[in-house]
């Protein structure tokens, strides 16, 4: 892409209502509008994270076994009614009435459409296990919206629900579910740590939300030291083997990590001091086992091949697709903007030419520019006729995480200059030799 020609209001300016500094860089990086309160327009740059994000998410997902589809935005409250939620769910779901006088709502969540979904074609244990899964918006009246895309109200999730015939093999589910968001997030570049977490309106026993340690989180965190030197990194895991989705939920949920509403001093207290860590984090999802709540209150049953018909055990597992992007931005950033991991970054590396209009770098850039093109990657090409210093700190407020910089001096050496975004560091290298290295940097990530 050429900058020219790209759509990107980088604000000049300091947006005044921005509290934290993720939701600020996403304004002043042209990345979403405030349509009105909690609700954004995604602009070009910011849509481009979030298809990355929801891109690595149907990845992950698909690894493990889950299945696509998707379902409205609206939904009739019958079936609400029919669970029981409708009166229970309170303000924050929105009502809507169509013109036949039928109540309608803006789903907050799932379980009882896929419910229905389910129960409307499979009768039989033959046809379990399954899961599936959307990537859909989602709409919840919060009190206070805030943060930008951390607490919206129409935001996107990405909802999983899993039918078992047994809690047995529910519960494998649960724990394959959290196998796979441990990579999801890694891959992001985030740190998501599964904590012990409180049911609260889903209902259920089991239940884990995963924090992205921050100091701009909602939640308070006590948690064991060393978790955080836990890494998944590239385990090849088979998602259909239950010892070992058991054993890597075991290995990162049995040292302590609980947020405020499950916190239990004692238990904290039996870790030794220096390991003891109070913290902020950011929830980034969370998985459920729920058994037959749902599939009771609405007839969800199959034969059991015995004669018998039961209900089926179910759970439903959450990740915040568009609280993400906050996420990440908290977790990665300096004073002069963003800093996109490699992951989900929106361009794979900037280009900026430092002399516009000179046949030389023009050249040089333009060459480098379809190098990186014909490799797949995308590169992002300020070729406006700017000063240098604004090209650099558009380049640093949106995050890049490589910058070539072209300029006619280093060119009579036949060097360009490649810039590392994180460290700051740079060095200068012919220009084939850039491209090299940006296609080795994304070698399995893009
Ligand atoms: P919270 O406690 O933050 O209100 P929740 O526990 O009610 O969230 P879930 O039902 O678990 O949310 O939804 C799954 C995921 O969706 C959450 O882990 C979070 O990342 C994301 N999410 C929930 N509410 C919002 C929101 N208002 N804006 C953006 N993302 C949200
Ligand atoms: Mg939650």
């Amino acid at each position: 892409m050429r900058l020219s020609r790209y759509f990107l209001p980088v604000l000049k300016e300091t947006p005044r209502e921005a509290q934290i500094v993720s939701h600020r860089y996403m304004l002043q990086a042209g990345m979403i509008k405030q349509a009105s309160a909690g609700i954004y327009s995604w602009l070009p740059l910011g849509f481009k994270v979030l298809r990355k994000i929801e891109e690595i998410v149907h990845q992950e997902q698909q690894r493990a076994g889950h299945i696509p589809m998707l379902m409205p935005t609206l939904q009739s409250a019958d079936l609400w009614r029919e669970s029981g939620r409708y009166d229970a769910y309170g303000p924050e779901m929105l009502r809507i009435r169509d013109r036949q006088d039928r109540d309608m709502l803006y789903g907050p969540t799932n379980e009882e459409m896929i419910t229905d979904i389910f129960r409307s074609y499979v009768t039989s244990y033959k046809d379990l296990p399954l899961t599936l899964y959307h990537i859909q918006w989602k709409f919840r009246d919060e009190m206070r919206p805030r943060f930008g895309v951390m607490r919206g109200r129409e935001f996107l999730m990405k909802d999983g629900y899993n039918f078992d015939l047994t809690k047995e093999d529910a519960l494998h589910a649960y724990n394959r579910h959290l196998v796979s968001y441990l990579r999801t997030y890694e891959r992001m570049g985030l740190q998501a740590i599964p904590m012990r977490a409180d049911s609260g309106p889903i209902g259920g026993d089991d239940t884990h939300e995963f924090l992205v340690l921050a100091e701009t989180g909602e939640s308070e965190v006590f948690y064991d030291g060393e978790i955080t030197d836990l890494k998944f990194g590239d385990r090849a895991i088979d998602f259909d083997d239950h010892a070992a989705c058991a054993a890597v939920l075991e290995e990162f949920t049995s040292r302590y990590a609980r947020t405020d509403e499950t916190h239990d001093e004692a238990l904290f207290n039996q870790i030794p001091e220096e390991r003891r860590r109070t913290a902020r984090g950011i929830e980034v999802g969370q998985i459920f086992y729920f058994g037959t709540k749902y599939s009771d209150a609405m007839g969800a049953l199959v034969d059991d091949g015995k004669g018998g018909k039961v209900p089926v055990h179910m759970g439903s597992h959450g990740i915040g697709v568009s609280r993400l992007l906050g996420a990440i931005i908290e977790a990665s950033h300096d004073d002069k903007g963003i800093i996109w991991p490699e992951g989900v970054t929106p361009f794979h590396c900037g280009i900026v030419n430092l002399k516009q209009g000179d046949a030389e770098a023009d050249a040089a850039c333009e060459a480098i520019y379809d190098s990186l093109t014909a490799l797949g990657l995308e590169p992002l090409y300020d070729d406006r006729d700017e000063r240098a210093g604004a090209k650099f700190g558009t380049m640093d407020m949106i995050g890049l995480p490589w910058r070539i910089t072209v300029g006619p001096r280093g060119l009579k050496n036949g060097v360009v200059e490649l810039t590392s975004r994180r460290t700051g560091e740079s060095e200068e290298l012919p220009p084939a030799d850039a491209v090299a290295r940006i296609a080795k940097i994304y070698q399995g990530i893009a």
